[in-house]
């Protein structure tokens, strides 16, 4: 038989037995706060440095020297290895071999964009574009009539490269895509469903409206732009099939809010994890176990490619982690120091929306300002295509938070049925090595303005240096 309880036992015993969730502002102190201001300043000048993947592995590349990180072969705290531009391993050993197995912190770097086409130029009604092909889950009104920037590179045929960032500085022209009008749009796209009304083949960037030479020259639109591009950056119409131009959203990352507690900018995914990774990664002093933090590439189309997490550029990396600590870096000894490693997928989760509450299970979604968000498990369905933790991973993570008074919620990406999703931790968990999602939460994921919290942001930082500080070998293994 239970026991009669009166009100105010039942309401201590609630207090004792039931799980809280704690709002980050709620609990931090003055101090913290400046803490997380300072950081989130931090945050934005690495977002307007790096708004594409090449872009961004060059500003970690920066920061990392800064912090005393070298080479491959050259002296250094840490190891720095870039590969292709596009994909980074920072390392930092600990006072244990690497064989122990490593700390591992893995994020991506690439964002929903639209990519240029390699034939891109054309004139129509006398303006010229450039036909372009989406790259990762966009919602395609999202990109019309606004200010676009086309950042990238060209590999001209003497081999040497250009790269292009037009559109972010305040003098720069901006490029944009066009809409129609709403009273035009009736008959088009207004009785159509959204995935219909919007045609790919219509993303097309306004590059130019002036004319060369007489009006009974051939395309002289388009020839204007060619001349344009050749006298200004040496380019000839061929020169876009080496070329990887990325049209992004123009204009800087912003504080959003009277009480500019919000960060808005295009792609948070996942740069809100890669910057406060490598942040709590140089913060680091001696850790006890090596510490790697992985930036890779092409997860927005399902990690295929060389600079993929799917590749085995990983191997390569921990290869060269091994030689540096003198250890011999056979096949063998990478997969057991593979095997042997604990990892964060650092990738970020959708915040409640607000005004589509219903798409989320609220009891099991993440939320702005509750703290760094972890996922046990991802994939859609019946967890289909899912990296899901054991609990004894879970139970590890959960007490390295706990110890080091990161505040911290769990999410799943919306309903059962209704949402799901993949990240990169799937493939690094294939090597055997216990992973779990990790990261900020986001409202507009995947739009041209995505919102994090900078309390969250905070968190996520502290979260991540707490698991590299204090992350150990599994039991089992
Ligand atoms: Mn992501
Ligand atoms: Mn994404």
């Amino acid at each position: 038989m239970q026991k009669k309880f009166t009100k105010k036992q039942a309401q201590d015993l609630a207090k004792r037995l039931s799980k809280k969730s704690v709002l980050v502002w709620d609990k931090l102190t003055r101090a913290q706060t400046g803490e997380a201001m300072a950081l989130a300043e931090d945050y934005k000048r690495f977002l307007d440095q790096g708004k594409t993947e090449r872009e961004a592995v060059a500003a970690l590349v920066s920061m990392a020297a800064e912090n005393g990180f070298a080479f491959p072969g050259k002296k250094g705290r840490g190891l720095c290895m870039p590969v292709s531009s596009k994909v980074l391993a920072l390392y930092l050993p600990g006072k244990e071999s690497p064989m122990e197995g490593l700390n591992i912190i893995a994020s991506h770097l690439d964002s929903p964009r639209l990519d240029c086409k390699q034939n891109p130029l054309y004139e129509c009604v006398d303006l010229v574009f450039l036909k372009t092909h989406y790259y990762g889950g966009i919602r395609k009104h999202q990109w019309l009539a606004r200010p676009l920037a086309i950042h990238g590179r060209i590999v001209k045929t003497d081999g040497s490269y250009l790269d292009l960032a037009i559109g972010e500085d305040p003098d720069d022209p901006v490029f944009t895509i066009l809409d129609l009008l709403p009273h035009l749009a009736r008959k088009v796209q207004a009785n159509k469903k959204l995935f219909e009304a919007f045609d790919a083949e219509k993303l097309n960037i306004l590059l130019g409206s002036m004319p060369l030479g007489p009006d009974d020259v051939k395309d002289r639109f388009k020839l204007a732009m060619l001349h344009l591009l050749h006298d200004k950056y040496g380019l000839v119409e061929e020169d876009f099939l080496a070329g990887e131009l990325e049209v992004v959203p123009a204009g800087k990352a912003r504080d959003v809010g009277l009480d500019r507690s919000l960060i808005g900018a295009y792609g948070h995914d996942d740069r809100v994890c890669a910057y406060a990774s490598a942040s709590a990664l140089f913060a680091q002093k001696t850790p006890r176990y090596g510490c790697l933090a992985l930036f890779f590439d092409k997860e927005e189309i399902g990690s295929e490619g060389r600079t993929s997490a799917k590749s085995r550029v990983l191997e390569h990396f921990v290869e060269q982690v091994l030689e540096a600590a003198g250890v011999d870096a056979s096949g063998r000894n990478v997969r057991k120091c593979l095997y042997r490693s604990r990892a964060l997928s650092a990738d970020v989760n959708a915040a409640l929306d607000p005004d589509y509450q219903d798409v989320h299970e609220k009891q099991n979604a993440a939320r702005m300002g509750y703290g760094v968000c972890v996922t046990k498990f991802t994939g859609s369905g019946g967890k289909s295509g899912a990296n899901d933790a054991s609990a004894e991973y879970m139970g590890q993570v959960r007490k390295i938070f706990d110890k080091n008074k990161v505040i911290w919620q769990t999410g799943e990406l919306g309903k059962v049925d209704i949402g799901g999703g993949g990240t990169i931790a799937k493939f690094l968990a294939a090597w055997g090595m216990d992973i779990v999602d990790c990261g900020t939460a986001v409202l507009s994921m995947h739009s041209p303005f995505e919102i994090v919290s900078k309390a969250d942001l905070y968190m996520t930082r502290q979260a991540y240096s707490a698991f590299f500080a204090d992350c150990a070998p599994m039991e089992d293994k």
